[in-house]
């Protein structure tokens, strides 16, 4: 149930169009180590070129704070666009962004081609959505198409402040493929919708709960998240990733659950270790168990079942945040566990965080979840059931 006007509700022939996409890459010495990003951008490019637009692409890279940092230019993100379109991108290399070579490139295209900006970031306004910069962007197109999913949630320039100055915005094929997935689970799933929680984000994340026991009929809480709940119970945690001001919040999800009639898990058994060590000798020990100068690590074998049991019947899931410290192979079992069954059930699995994302690959599954989600924190806000600027500025 996709409310927002997207590439193909638009005609595009001989218009310019701003395209926000997400070149976020990964970068070492000057090398793309991760063409993730690059190619998911691709079929909105290729759908926009093929349509005959004028297509002016636009990005940030890491965090240049307002000011040019050459090795956060996006010029070798240019150059693997122009391999992978099989045309030439032209990179307009402007420290202000939009300036004279910028201008020059669009003035002069013809439709069907492409020019890259660069790093939006670069320009200290972009980060306040200062309007003076979403004019200067603007100008240089007619049609404005948001593609970066990951930085819905926050209000740039080059976001949501164009969409101001510019005739028409909609969503490219990547943003509508969020909202449909993300959509769909949180306002119209398919039953019984179970969520997962884990990670080590908990702060940032635990709020998300809230919301989610308003719509989903089993809650998961692993990983870190788990032992605030733990603590909210009476049990004793070690030295394991707490947040205690978040114990009188954990009792009344607790009892928001209950009223709810939400199934609310939490494990009944942990893997601790006495060190933050792959190699550190570790046991496994029962709810309450956790002994001081003990830090749970994993999700233990019996809590494993009991997680996946309650994940089998489900039809929609939703993932977020790793059940261990998955980075270390034997505190790996309880994520690789949970893998296993979303890969194996008949249901429509969405997973969102990047450490999550990186787990369920790390497993070799992430080809058979239904729907990996490109933005931990886009994505975490939209189940928070906030509304995302960078999807609401849209048409
Ligand atoms: P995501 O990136 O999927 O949103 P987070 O960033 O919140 O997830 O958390 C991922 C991290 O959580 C991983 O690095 C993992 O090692 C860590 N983690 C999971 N369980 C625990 C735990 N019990 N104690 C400490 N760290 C944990
Ligand atoms: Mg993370």
């Amino acid at each position: 149930m996709l409310n927002k006007k997207t590439v193909d509700d638009i005609s595009v022939n001989g218009k310019r169009v701003l395209v926000r996409c997400d070149f976020n890459v990964p970068i070492k010495d000057g090398k793309i180590t991760d063409e993730t990003r690059i190619v998911g951008a691709l079929p909105t490019i290729k759908k926009l070129i093929n349509d005959g637009g004028k297509i002016i692409l636009c990005s940030h890279m890491g965090k240049p704070k307002g000011e040019p940092v050459p090795e956060l230019s996006l010029a070798p993100v240019a150059e693997r666009l122009s391999q992978h379109l099989g045309m030439n991108v032209i990179f307009a290399a402007d420290n202000e962004v939009v300036g004279e070579n910028a201008k020059k490139a669009v003035a002069e295209m013809n439709n069907g081609e492409v020019v890259l900006l660069q790093n939006t970031r670069y320009r200290k306004e972009e980060t306040k959505n200062e309007e003076n910069f979403s004019k200067e962007l603007a100008s240089l197109a007619d049609v404005f198409v948001n593609d970066a999913f990951g930085s819905a949630h926050r209000a740039h320039c080059s976001t949501v402040g164009v969409s101001d100055y510019v005739d028409v915005s909609v969503a490219g094929y990547l943003m509508a493929k969020e909202i449909k997935f993300l959509g769909d689970a949180v306002n119209n799933p398919v039953r019984p919708l179970v969520a997962i929680l884990g990670g080590s984000k908990v702060s940032s994340k635990i709020s998300v709960i809230n919301n989610l026991l308003e719509k989903v009929d089993t809650l998961i809480i692993g990983g870190g998240m788990a032992y605030t709940f733990m603590v909210a119970l009476g049990y004793n945690v070690g030295t394991s990733l707490l947040e205690a001001d978040y114990v009188e919040y954990a009792k009344e999800m607790m009892a928001k659950a209950k009223e709810k009639g939400v199934k609310l898990l939490i494990p009944v058994d942990t893997v601790v270790a006495q060190e933050f060590d792959n190699d550190a000798a570790s046991k496994v020990v029962p709810e309450g168990g956790i002994e001081d100068g003990w830090m749970g690590l994993d999700i233990g074998p019996k809590t494993i079942e009991i997680f996946s049991e309650a994940v089998k019947d489900a039809k929609t899931v939703v993932w977020n945040g790793p059940m261990g410290v998955f980075e270390m192979p034997n505190f790996a079992k309880g994520t690789n566990a949970i893998a296993s069954v979303l890969a194996e059930i008949d249901a429509t699995t969405i997973i969102g965080g990047g450490d999550s994302v990186a787990a369920v690959n790390q497993a070799g599954l992430g080809d058979k979840m239904s729907h990996i989600s490109t933005g931990g924190g886009a994505s975490l806000e939209y189940l928070e059931g906030k509304e995302l600027p960078g999807i609401a500025c849209l048409d």
